[in-house]
């Protein structure tokens, strides 16, 4: 068995621990990362980068083959021809080009970095059986970054045609229907895609709408573009297998069978917590998830968890945030999780974005203006041929102090970095309706929906 030491041992190379194991060997700090699979975690091999490269190219097949959006431009559609073993090829090279990647920015950064599943001993040491043997790592800081994994469903269990969104985003043969259960925003991100490449896709959603998580307003446009889109859509519905077809039950008893080659179970995630001895060290959980303080400290001394290990919101950008301030602390800076915005983008068609407070939550501290601005109104927005959606910003009535910024539209994904900087600079709806945004582009819309807000709208 090797022995070896170091200040900080980080367990998990997804975002949550490269960023922290990179920002360590910046800051001088010994540190080795551990990880049972390639590095980057689930974002970088199954999950942000290869959902949204699935995402990219059946938009780019689609937009090629819409006759009716082609056609009011004067042009004619191509035939649609797919290789989708090329397109997962095509989707891999990103994921090999940003793992590589990673590994090189760990050695660049001094990072001792090492391949196998670490078991835990105790709060300082833990065995890791790599590739080229048994190793015994002691460390003075420990982090936990073990992320998280595709929760199942007792009445489907993963296995066979049913799948999660690891194999949907492997398997090289595009299935001829889908059933997608769960209308969040693993399983409609995934679901539009696999309708745009020509497949036949059914959601089952348990509660009234898609997304739940956003509210209704957000969300209308989502579920107007599926039914374009010819994804048939279950609300109030559960599904469970019955004589080899997927049986749907709805809320108010009636009964149906639907056949699907593929049943994609997209009904959130759950912690990894189990399989390598950390109930060993008795520490503190909130649920299923390892609870943290704003520092992200345990209740074990020097051991510390980031990322989706430790609870909501499960985003990548949450993770490093939170691994790049463990490093920070261990260096012995003053540092505390205190951010006022964690943007949530779901890349549907159109996207959604939600940073801050919706107008049903602000509501309840006092009192609030909102400030809409349609992309109807959007010169922008009409030459991209997307004229579905909105911009809405939410503001305290009184000090017009930001509260909250959501929009929902094609592309604005990219308004997340304005929404976020908006909140965390404490702006008002004056600061952004005086910032001159430029013409024609999307941002505009915000600079309208300040003015909105403030009752004076130009372009409405
Ligand atoms: C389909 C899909 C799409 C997504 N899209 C987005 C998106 O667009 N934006 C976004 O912000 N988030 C998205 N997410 C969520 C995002 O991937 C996670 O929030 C993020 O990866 C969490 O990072 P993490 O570092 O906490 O854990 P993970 O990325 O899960 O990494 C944990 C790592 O720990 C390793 N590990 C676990 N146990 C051990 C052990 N005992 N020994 C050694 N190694 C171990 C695992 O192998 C893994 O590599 C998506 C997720 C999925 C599934």
């Amino acid at each position: 068995m090797n022995e070896l030491s170091c200040k900080v041992l980080i367990v998990g190379g997804g975002p949550g621990g490269y960023v922290c194991a990179i920002r360590a060997g910046q800051l001088g700090l010994d540190a080795i990362l551990v990880d049972g699979e390639q590095l980057g975690g689930t974002c970088l091999s199954v999950g942000c980068i290869p959902s949204k490269a699935l995402i990219h190219a059946a938009e780019t097949l689609h937009a090629q083959c819409d006759a009716a959006a082609l056609g009011a431009m004067g042009m004619a559609a191509a035939p649609r021809l797919v290789d989708f073993a090329r397109t997962i090829a095509w989707k891999d090279g990103i994921v090999s080009r940003l793992t590589t990647g990673v590994g090189a920015l760990l050695k660049k950064a001094g990072v001792r970095s090492l391949r196998g599943r670490a078991t835990l001993l105790d709060g300082k040491t833990a065995i890791v059986a790599a590739d080229t043997g048994e190793n015994r790592i002691r460390c003075e800081h420990l982090v936990i970054a073990t992320g998280s994994q595709p929760a199942a469903l007792p009445a489907l269990p993963f296995g066979g045609d049913v799948i999660s969104s690891t194999q949907a985003l492997a398997s090289p043969v595009l299935p001829k229907t889908l059933a997608v259960i769960g209308a969040g925003y693993i399983g409609l991100e995934l679901g539009t895609a696999f309708a745009k490449l020509g497949v036949e896709v059914t959601v089952i959603e348990a509660l009234d709408r898609v997304l739940p998580l956003y509210d209704a307003e957000l969300t209308a446009p989502v579920a107007r573009r599926l039914a374009e889109l010819g994804v048939k859509v279950h609300l109030n519905a559960r599904a469970g297998f019955a004589q080899g077809a997927l049986r749907l039950t709805q809320t108010d008893g009636g009964e149906s069978k639907l056949q699907a080659d593929k049943v994609l179970v997209a009904v959130g995630r759950q912690p990894r917590t189990q399989g390598f001895e950390l109930e060993g060290l008795d520490l503190v959980m909130s649920g299923a998830f390892l609870r943290v303080d704003e520092r992200c400290a345990t209740s074990m001394r020097n051991v510390w968890a980031i990322g989706d290990v430790t609870g909501e919101p499960m985003l990548a950008h949450r993770a490093s945030a939170q691994g790049e301030m463990v490093a920070e602390i261990i260096d012995g800076k003053k540092r505390a999780f205190d951010k006022i915005a964690i943007a949530a983008v779901t890349f549907t068609d159109p996207e959604v974005v939600s940073v801050g407070l919706v107008p049903e939550a602000a509501r309840r501290r006092g009192e609030i203006s909102v400030g809409m601005f349609p992309w109807r109104a959007s010169g922008r927005a009409l030459t991209l041929q997307r004229d579905d959606g909105f911009v809405r910003i939410v503001a305290r009535a009184d000090n017009h102090v930001v509260l909250g910024l959501q929009a929902v539209g094609a592309g604005v994904s990219e308004l997340s970095a304005a929404f976020a900087l908006a909140l965390e600079m404490g702006a008002r709806l004056e600061d952004i309706a005086a910032t001159v945004h430029a013409h024609p582009t999307l941002s505009e819309a915000i600079n309208e929906a300040a003015r909105a807000g403030l009752g004076h709208a130009l372009h409405l």
